[in-house]
């Protein structure tokens, strides 16, 4: 994939860039890094707002060794993606106002200066739209646009950085098709703390949990259900998803209070079950619950609406009922055709990119 080096991309980037698709095979699409042409890149320092930001080409930046984010671990990221509609011609973007105002939240908790909502979606837009041939055919999967906010200036002592860098890069992205997730509940590590950073995307909230998540899947389950971690009794949510549970029409989801992460998905999903005519409960979820689920399914812009198929407790495995009449798949079914503007937006959460 020689020709798909950020460097050689971009400096073919004047034939390549007026045409309607990257030369790159898209039946291949996986969820690889797959360097892209152009990053947006803004910076500020502390006590400062940010103000001017630039598209630069795609590639390695530039840190002090004793920037806030390589050191003390300030920093966030956020996820969302840019579907092609079945034209081919315009892009969509689902509800990237959201992500703004979770950064802005994360941002606060870390003592940061963040982009304003309109700074942030303007920003994704023009970096959509500089990669644009990126964006993967319909049906062939989305362009993965990740958001960054971290502590790029120098500072030994414990303390907020005095500079920081908001950086966009895009990636594209296969379907997530990783199939059915098997889950095992984790009863000694935790993911979150009430006070702690589990409830924004801080950038630390996911290597404490790569151990036990590589000793599940080298064990055969594809990811890990964590408890909350003052009674060990309650479900919160998997590694990098939120998870639903469904007993007859009404469908529950652990309550967010600092904890959980507060996806857009999750979000989105719980509007969607009421407008179907569920109840929707968002509460207290103990484990023994999900014994009694008819269906489990876990949510996020990575998996989007992913059924699970069993969940391991105490060497307990709990199977649930896979199929097309899954109340998962109706829901999966509105939620992708909002995002690729197949079904009206009476929601009014796309937006165009143009
Ligand atoms: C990002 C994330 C999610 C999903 O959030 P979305 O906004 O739906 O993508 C869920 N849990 C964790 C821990 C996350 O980091």
């Amino acid at each position: 994939m020689a020709q798909t080096s950020g460097q050689t991309t971009f400096q073919t980037k004047g034939n390549s860039g007026a045409e309607k698709y990257a030369n790159f095979n898209w039946d291949e699409l996986g969820f690889d890094l797959v360097p892209t042409d152009y990053m947006y890149v803004m910076k500020c320092c502390e006590e400062e707002n940010f103000s001017h930001g630039n598209l630069v080409p795609y590639g390695n930046i530039e840190m002090s060794p004793s920037a806030g984010i390589l050191n003390y671990g300030q920093g966030l990221f956020e996820g969302l993606k840019a579907y092609r509609k079945e034209d081919g011609c315009d892009v969509l973007l689902f509800r990237p106002e959201q992500n703004a105002q979770r950064m802005k939240r994360g941002a606060e908790r870390l003592c940061m200066p963040s982009p304003s909502v309109e700074q942030f979606v303007e920003a994704v837009k023009q970096t959509v739209l500089a990669n644009k041939h990126w964006v993967p055919p319909p049906g062939k999967g989305s362009l993965y646009i990740r958001p960054l906010l971290f502590g790029s200036g120098p500072h030994l002592g414990v303390g907020p950085a005095p500079e920081y860098t908001f950086l966009i890069y895009v990636v594209p992205v296969g379907n997530y098709h990783k199939g059915l997730l098997n889950l095992v509940v984790e009863d000694k590590f935790h993911r979150a703390t009430p006070g702690g950073t589990g409830g924004i995307k801080a950038v630390t909230n996911y290597s404490p949990v790569y151990k036990v998540v590589t000793q599940a899947k080298a064990k055969g389950f594809s990811d890990v259900l964590f408890l909350d971690a003052l009674t060990g009794k309650n479900i919160e949510e998997v590694s990098a998803c939120n998870i639903f549970i469904v007993k007859g029409n009404v469908i529950s989801t652990p309550a967010t209070h600092g904890t959980i992460l507060p996806g857009i998905t999750r979000k989105s999903i719980i509007e969607i079950a009421l407008s179907f005519g569920y109840q929707v409960e968002e509460r207290v979820i103990p484990v023994e619950d999900l014994l009694e689920a008819d269906e489990l399914f876990c949510t996020g812009t990575a998996v989007v609406v992913t059924p699970v198929t069993s969940v391991t407790c105490h060497n307990k495995r709990v199977e649930y009922k896979i199929g097309v009449e899954m109340v998962s798949q109706k829901i999966h079914v509105m939620l992708t055709g909002i995002q690729t503007g197949r079904i009206e937006d009476k929601m009014g959460w796309t937006v165009e990119v143009d």
